[in-house]
């Protein structure tokens, strides 16, 4: 196969995006335009979990500049009850979201991954209306001594506590987001049809190398789950581009910190400010990179269709064009370093 030069994709779905607030908001909300569709996810400060908050997030996003259609999460924390989820899910929101206690930024409410089997009542509501139960899926602390458990090894550690819900709830649709070792992309392609794994371009395209700059911390690469190894973003690619990648999605887990505050601050938040524009060329260039093919059918399922057909959107009718020439990622965007900053993509999305 000769070198493909364009490609013209169905317009991508990104389901999970932190549209954060305020003056970040304007900013991911122009970033996210991209988009087709697009999944909020409600961990804000005080997170998302009552029918009032549900409507006034949706006031919030729309009184932006926004092309994209977007669908609002509310979280699953202590006090999250099965009559509240139901409310919420009256008020708009169709996806309930987990992120266990202590896994990443603003996970504080969240339900402690041992005790999630006592909220099981909440996941039953979730099934009855349809909502779909996606989670951050890490042990962060040993449950027995409550000393943290090395970041490398947590994603692999919670996949015990998902298995026990995907065996309670053979009928509930639940997401496993941001994959981002072996252990869980084969667990997760293995699993019943009701699962489903999201994967973002940073846990494709980058690894634990790049968390240090000349030899010191680079905050702009920490997230959770940690970057991995690259056998891990070879596996990654690989099911990304393999044509039976039906449960596979792209979450880009667009997750922006201001600069400042994360060069500043002794414990950096985490989270990759990770706009389309440069994860779907970077995905691309991976590919590529390790001699993978570039399959439009693969690349569609993965961007657009899957999610659809996952999420009940209605089918993308635009597309996207991206072409190969070579650019360099901005060192930053009002005060925000992007993924990829100052190093070169081979491509370029042009209409859009
Ligand atoms: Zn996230």
């Amino acid at each position: 196969m000769g070198l493909i030069n364009l490609l013209r994709l169905r317009r991508p779905k990104g389901m999970h995006i932190h549209l954060r607030q305020d003056d970040l908001l304007k900013l991911v909300v122009m970033f996210s335009n991209i988009y087709g569709w697009v999944l909020d996810i409600g961990n804000l400060l005080i997170p998302i979990k009552s029918p009032e908050q549900v409507r006034r997030r949706r006031e919030e996003i729309e009184a932006n500049n926004i092309s994209f259609k977007f669908l609002l999460s509310v979280m699953l924390t202590e006090d999250m009850m099965p009559d509240l989820l139901e409310e919420c899910h009256e008020a708009g929101a169709d996806v309930l979201k987990y992120q266990p206690f202590g896994t990443t930024t603003n996970s504080q409410f969240g339900v402690r991954l041992e005790k999630l089997r006592e909220k099981y009542d909440v996941l039953e509501r979730a099934l009855e209306l349809r909502m779909i139960f996606t989670g951050h899926w890490e042990l962060p602390y040993n449950p027995l001594t409550g000393k943290d458990i090395p970041l490398p090894l947590r994603e692999e550690l919670s996949i015990p506590y998902l298995s026990d819900v995907i065996d309670y709830f053979p009928g509930l649709t639940i997401g496993v987001e941001h994959i981002s070792g072996r252990p869980m992309l084969q667990f997760v392609q293995q699993a019943p049809l009701n699962v489903f794994g999201g994967i973002t371009a940073h846990h494709m395209g980058c690894t634990r190398a790049d968390m240090r700059d000349q030899g010191s911390f680079n905050p702009h690469y920490s997230c959770r789950p940690v970057l991995k190894d690259f056998e891990d973003c070879l596996a990654l690619m690989t099911a990304v581009s393999a044509e039976d990648n039906d449960n596979l999605i792209f979450t880009p887990d667009c997750a922006p910190h201001l600069k400042e505050r994360k060069e500043t601050m002794s414990d950096p938040p985490v989270g990759i400010f990770a706009p389309g524009h440069i994860g779907i060329p970077l995905i691309i260039q991976g590919l590529e990179n390790v001699g993978l093919p570039i399959r439009e059918t693969a690349l569609n399922n993965f961007f657009s269709y899957n999610a659809e057909r996952i999420y009940s959107l209605p089918p993308a009718d635009d597309e996207i064009v991206l072409v190969r020439e070579p650019c360099i990622v901005p060192a930053e965007y009002n005060g925000i370093v992007p993924l990829w900053a100052g190093r070169q993509l081979n491509w370029q999305m042009k209409e859009y």
